[in-house]
């Protein structure tokens, strides 16, 4: 597929060039001189990638007595650096491949990479830290932006762009009504024409059901819109529910990935355009079949079988607008700010709501869902009743026929 450029609106950039050669190229011109002592540098360090597959680091080492040992060192993103031992070659080059797929590095971040290591006569040296963002190079990506939002997208659409920055203008001035923070600007906006093109990137798996996704520390949005009728409408609900998941970061920043994720959720897919129709369904289904979840069970991780996922969605998402309706909309931001302290799932609704989590589980049940508490604790115990009914008729009729065996023998005599 070629990239094709949409008027002016479409400004290539350097790695979209560099990407269309396949290889990611990363080159620092200037000669580093990195041991203190000036006797070890480094020229020609460069990186090459194949998204997914396959990376290699390669540099040449100038150096004024012999190498004892070098590792290139490779950190992506925050993680802890790994490490891996490097042989000079004889033409004073060293190379060394990474698999990506065993490997994985995180999508979109920076990923930096350095040497380190000792000469024969003891001194030990570290070379500059070099950099590179692990982009998705699998695809060319046309892009545009308007300052607020970049957008970058991989079908042929050429108006695919512009119609995204209309929908994300859309979404964030929604966004803000529930959460009224500012991003930083401007938020980088993935396209995906395909859903499993977007899983694969994430590594996500089984989870084929995920169409969106955001990565608020990189103020970065990966979404997928296969070319359908009801795309727009597809756009509508996924934009702006990521985008929020970017302003609770700005609320929560360090503790984002702690927040309970039936507010997280629940409060994105309230800021939805264009709700999930899907959602109402399967509320609808778990409350006929007695088999809505427990909302403590939402307050560390989703369900990640597909039906189940739906269902933690859409109760979290009728919660979350239950709890908006009856305490507002800045109780449920002080919620937020809570959970930004560190305050855990159910300590965070005490301190803001003075009540428990399950007690307003069953105020929601009762007021959105219209579920006789009561008449529904008696259905889940009757099975139990039942139970410790069979098991205590036998001997209170060996205790009946007992006594009156008894009777009778005492009338007997
Ligand atoms: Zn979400």
């Amino acid at each position: 597929m070629k990239p094709r450029k949409s008027g002016n609106t479409i400004k290539p950039i350097s790695f979209v060039v560099l990407l269309s050669l396949v290889f990611s190229w990363i080159f620092n011109p200037s000669q580093v001189n990195a041991s203190s002592l000036h006797k070890v540098s480094f020229s020609d360090v460069a990186v090459f990638f194949q998204f997914g597959i396959q990376s290699t680091f390669q540099a040449r080492l100038q150096s004024s007595d012999k190498v004892k040992e070098i590792v290139l060192l490779i950190q992506s993103g925050k993680e802890t650096p790994i490490s891996q031992p490097l042989t000079v070659l004889d033409n004073n080059e060293l190379i060394y491949q990474l698999d990506l797929a065993k490997n994985p590095l995180r999508p979109f971040a920076v990923t930096e990479y350095w040497f380190k290591g000792r000469l024969s006569d003891g001194t030990s040296f570290e070379s500059d830290h070099y950099s590179f963002e692990y982009i998705d190079n699998r695809f060319d990506w046309q892009t545009t932006t308007d300052g607020r939002f970049t957008v970058y997208w991989n079908s042929d659409d050429l108006a695919l762009g512009d119609v995204v920055l209309q929908v994300a203008l859309e979404g964030l001035r929604s966004d803000v009504t529930y959460l009224p923070v500012s991003p930083p600007l401007p938020v980088r906006i993935f396209v995906y024409s395909s859903g499993k093109d977007l899983q694969d990137a994430l590594q996500l798996g089984q989870m084929t059901w995920v169409a969106g996704h955001a990565s608020p520390d990189l103020n970065l949005i990966l979404i997928s819109l296969p070319p359908a009728i009801e795309q727009r409408l597809e756009l509508e609900r996924q934009l702006p529910h990521e985008l929020m998941h970017i302003l609770q970061y700005q609320v929560s920043s360090d503790y984002y990935e702690s927040t309970p994720p039936w507010l997280s959720e629940g409060l994105a897919s309230l800021a939805e355009l264009y709700p999930n129709p899907d959602y109402s369904r399967s509320l609808e289904e778990a409350q006929k079949n007695g088999s809505l979840l427990p909302m403590k069970d939402l307050c560390n991780s989703f369900p990640t079988e597909a039906s189940l996922a739906l269902l933690a969605y859409a109760q979290s998402a009728s919660f979350v607008q239950f709890l908006s309706d009856q305490y507002g909309i800045s109780a449920l931001q002080t919620l937020l700010q809570n959970y930004g302290d560190g305050l855990d799932c159910e300590s965070a609704v005490q301190n803001v709501y003075g009540s428990d989590l399950s007690r307003i589980e069953t105020q929601w049940k009762q007021e959105t869902l219209g579920i006789n508490t009561g008449l529904l604790t008696w259905r889940n115990l009757a099975p139990y009743v039942f139970l410790a009914f069979l098991i205590l008729i036998p001997p209170i009729i060996v205790i009946v026929l007992h006594r009156r065996k008894k009777g009778l023998e005492k009338f007997k005599d």
